[in-house]
This record gives structure tokens, sequence and C-alpha cells, in this order.
């Protein structure tokens, strides 16, 4: 049922977007773009529709002959404009709100002072001053043979072991705040699965994520849901997203999740033939849900106490987060406080095949492999 609720919205979004009648168009693909985030079931459509929304909201606003977009947003109520905070904070964007921009941001920060209340520990993203944990997480290396193709809900880990891993990154201020968490928490290895787009963005973000000997898989080019469009596109994002890895980091972890979990049977072969493993998740954070379905402003504590009781469910398993949003590094410290309270150890996978892991020349052929889908 939800899902119908989506797709509506969804073609509404679409609807107005396409629509060059009505004044109102930019300000209703807006509140589309936010009321999907509300009823969506998975965070990369809300993140999708929130970002079309506002790009397409802003193009009509240009169009219309306004200089900028401040006029609207900054009328917008605090759950709104948090919905949005990633594009807010975006550079990209910069200029359409250059005269709001200081102004939207004191709101954000107002927000994610609220947003942090009720935790023990939180990071402060900008800061690079210790965080003073006062915890370690224990974490260990652990093999998996993908030479056969591998796909996993749960890792295949023990009881007591968790896998961290972190989509659609990366970002360049997230993603650094994460970095100091996970060493500061023990070293703690994850699993980071990036965009290519992004990867080509901040190259220099994913170097230290390397640099600091976290796992990093392809997460495709820029996050298409790969049911929609045909294996050929969906094979090219693949392979895209490989070689700007290897152009970055001469090396690629042989590790794929697709874009909102979702599978085809002819990209599931294709990664066998190429060796790579298929990660899904057993504890979904909702780290990217902003809003209640009460409308109200979700915070950080309510995110940490929901991916815990899934986890003291669950007992094992693939937690799944997004280093792209600000709400993530916040909260990171008392995720893992409280999972190292629970004695658990967290566990990075590595391939087991012998030098295929920071091994290019292997890595390439595997390109090659790749190379080899028709496109
Ligand atoms: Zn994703």
């Amino acid at each position: 049922m939800k899902k119908i609720t989506q797709k509506v919205i969804l073609a509404a979004a679409l609807g107005a977007a396409l629509s060059s009648c009505s004044q109102n168009v930019a300000k209703d693909s807006l509140d589309v773009g936010i009321a999907a985030q509300i009823v969506s079931t998975n965070p990369c459509d809300a993140a999708t529709a929130c970002s079309n929304a506002f790009v397409n909201a802003m193009y009509k606003f240009k169009e219309d002959g306004k200089s900028d977009f401040c006029e609207e947003l900054t009328v917008r109520k605090d759950s709104d404009l948090a919905v949005c905070e990633v594009q807010i904070r975006n550079p990209k964007f910069a200029d359409l709100i250059s005269s709001c921009k200081s102004q939207l941001t004191s709101k954000l920060e107002a927000i994610v002072s609220a947003r942090n209340v009720g935790l023990k520990v939180h990071a402060n993203v900008n800061s690079t001053e210790p965080l003073g944990l006062g915890f370690k997480l224990e974490s260990e290396v652990q093999e998996r043979d993908t030479s056969k193709g591998y796909y996993t809900v749960t890792g295949d880990v023990k009881p007591k072991q968790v896998i961290l891993t972190f989509d659609d990154g990366p970002e360049p201020v997230n993603t650094l705040s994460i970095l100091r968490t996970l060493e500061e928490a023990g070293g703690v290895k994850a699993l980071f699965f990036e965009l290519g787009l992004r990867v080509q963005e901040s190259p220099e973000t994913t170097k230290l994520v390397a640099a600091q000997g976290h796992s990093i898989g392809n997460h495709s080019w820029d996050h298409p849901n790969m049911r929609t469009i045909p294996f050929e596109q969906a094979a090219a994002q693949i392979k895209r997203t490989q070689s700007i890895l290897l152009k970055v980091l001469g090396w690629v972890d042989p590790f794929f999740r697709f874009p909102f979990g979702n599978r085809t049977p002819q990209l599931d072969q294709m990664l066998t033939d190429n060796q790579m493993a298929d990660f899904y998740w057993t504890i979904d954070s909702n780290d990217w849900r902003m809003v209640n379905a009460d409308g109200t402003v979700r915070t950080n504590a309510q995110v940490v106490k929901e991916t815990i009781a899934q986890l003291d469910k669950k007992g094992r398993g693939i937690i799944l987060m997004h280093d792209i949003h600000r709400r993530t590094a916040e909260l990171l410290p008392e995720l893992l406080r409280l999972i190292a309270e629970r004695g658990y150890t967290t566990v990075v996978l590595e391939p087991a095949q012998a030098g295929l892991k920071k091994a290019p020349p292997i890595l390439m052929n595997q390109a090659v492999r790749l190379g080899s889908v028709q496109n």
C-alpha cells in the first residue's frame, strides 16, 4: 500500500516538473519531494525524490526569471529544511541560494542541536577535536570467496558480529567525520559502497577511506533503480564505477550493492561472471529518514534506538547506513558505544582469492571482463 502511494506521489512529482502552466510548479515540486520522503519505504528513493524536486523547482524558478530560490526556502518549516539538508549544504547548488545560504545554514545548525538531544555522545562534524569516546570496539577481518559470485544478506558473520556499511558517498565533510569516529573507536573497519559520480567529485575522500584500511565496493554510477533500466545501461553503470575506482585507487574490492537493493537475475549473473559479491543488509538504520510520519523532525536518538532494537532482535548481520548524511556522522559515536556495550565485534570483509584486493593487474583483468559486457 505504501508503495502505491509512493508511486502516485512520484508520478505527481514528475507531472509537476514537466508542466509549465502553473505558477506554483516549483513550490508543488518541492512539496511533493518532501512528502515523498515521509511515505517512502526506501532511503534512496526519498533522497532522489527530494533531490529531483529541489533541482526541478530551482530550474523552474530560473525559467520564471527569478534569481534565486530563497523566497521559497526561507519560509519553510524546520522539518522541510531537514529533508533537504543535503541539497542546501551542497556547494553545487550554492549559486541558487546565495542570498540566503547563511540564514538556511543557521537554521540547519539549530535543527542539528535539537536532533542530537538525548545522545550521550555525538560528533560535531565540523570539529577535528577528539571525541573522547571512552570505549573501544573489537574488530576483525574475515575473507569471503567471491570466485563463483557471492550473495549475502547477513554477511555470514557469527552471532554478536556486525558489518558496518556506509552507502552513497563519498561526501567530503560527513565521510571524514565518520572516518575519525571509526578510528577513535578502536580503528574499526567498515565497508563503503560508493557511487562513481561521487568518487569522481571527491576522489581525495575515497583515497582517505582506502588509506584508513576500509573496504570499498561499487554502488553504481548515480544510483538508478536497476530494475527499471535496460540491462546494458545497468551493466555500464557498474563498469564505469569500477573503472573510476580503479583509476583513483589502483584497486577495488569485488563487492557490489544494488541501489535500493533492487537486484535482477541477469545482473546477478553478470556479477557472478565477474567474481563480484552482491551485498544486501540485515539491519536498516533508516538514517536517511529526516521526518516522522507525523511531520516532526526525526531525532538522532530515535534512529539509534530503532537501529539497536533491530540489532538486539537479529543478534548479528550487516547494518546499512549512509555516509552522505550529516546526521549519520553525528549519531555514529553513540551507535558504536551501544554496540560495544553489548559485546559485539565488528567485521570487515575482504575477498579470499589470493592477491585480489589491492592487486591492480588481476583487477584490471576483471575490468576487462566487465568491459566485455555489451552496452
Ligand atoms: Zn544507496
